[in-house]
């Protein structure tokens, strides 16, 4: 079902997104080459506990999951893209990161993602996280009242397919509300006038995400963590956002943080 939220529920979905931006902002900051992936999910948990906010992570356990995820955050290194369970592996010079974060404040949910290269980057990694940057700002820019969701999943696979790059539209985006996963489905390739509608109050989360020279993931041993098939590197670039009858407002915006 898909539910339309008030502007003054859109309101009180702002601490949730603040949050997550700030955490996510924090984060980056601290991620440096030698940094332990463990050690991200500890300052995650922390910052989740002194902002009195709950995890969305730690006890999710969808059908496809072996067990509940146990951890705060996704970090998704190289060819890892999506779900990367952390564990104990330090960051190396060149590593292309992958943070996913959603968190609950008061009872709504924010989710966001950011990639980005510790140490020296390669060309061609950060030209891939440009594109799933660009891909996201012209989904916001599509998800306007009055358009359809067709018209974000259509700006997303524009810029893409500008770049020759495939997409996978297993994973996608999201409703999201009292809870990190609801309706409607967000796909990331689409017809433009399709779908259903974008009316004010609709809050959604927007994904774009890449790999280099395939759409085929293969999940690890782990149980979550999904990689490229090629082992060619992914990037990933989500925001929450609202469609409001004057424009869409991101709500985990990091603009200045
Ligand atoms: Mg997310």
């Amino acid at each position: 079902m898909i539910e339309l939220r008030t502007p003054a529920e859109i309101e009180r979905m702002r601490p949730a997104g603040r949050f997550v931006a700030e955490t996510l902002a924090a984060l980056r900051e601290d991620t440096k080459v030698g940094t332990n992936l463990l050690a991200i999910d500890r300052r995650a948990h922390e910052m989740i506990r002194k902002a009195g906010a709950e995890s969305c992570y730690i006890d999710y356990h969808p059908s496809f999951g072996a067990s509940p995820f146990g951890k705060v955050l996704c970090t998704s290194i190289n060819d890892a893209v999506l779900h990367g369970l952390p564990h104990d592996y330090s960051l190396r010079d060149g590593d292309l990161v992958t943070l996913d974060f959603a968190a609950s404040v008061d009872g709504w949910v924010a989710d966001s993602a950011v990639s980005f290269v510790v140490g020296t980057p390669r060309d061609e990694d950060l030209a891939l996280i440009e594109t799933t940057e660009r891909a996201l700002d012209a989904a916001i820019a599509a998800a306007t009242a009055g358009n359809r969701i067709g018209d974000i999943s259509a700006a997303i696979a524009a810029v893409a397919h500008g770049e020759g790059l495939s997409i996978n539209t297993d994973f996608g985006g999201h409703g999201v509300g009292r809870v990190m996963h609801g309706d409607p489905h967000v796909p990331n390739d689409g017809r433009p006038g399709r779908g259903f509608p974008l009316k004010p109050g609709l809050v959604i989360a927007i994904e774009p995400w890449f790999l280099q020279t395939t759409d085929e993931l293969v999940t690890d041993p782990d149980g979550w963590t999904l990689r490229s098939v090629d082992g060619s590197r992914g990037a990933h670039s989500e925001h929450t956002i609202a469609i409001t009858a004057d424009g869409p407002i991101v709500l985990t915006d990091r603009t200045g943080l």
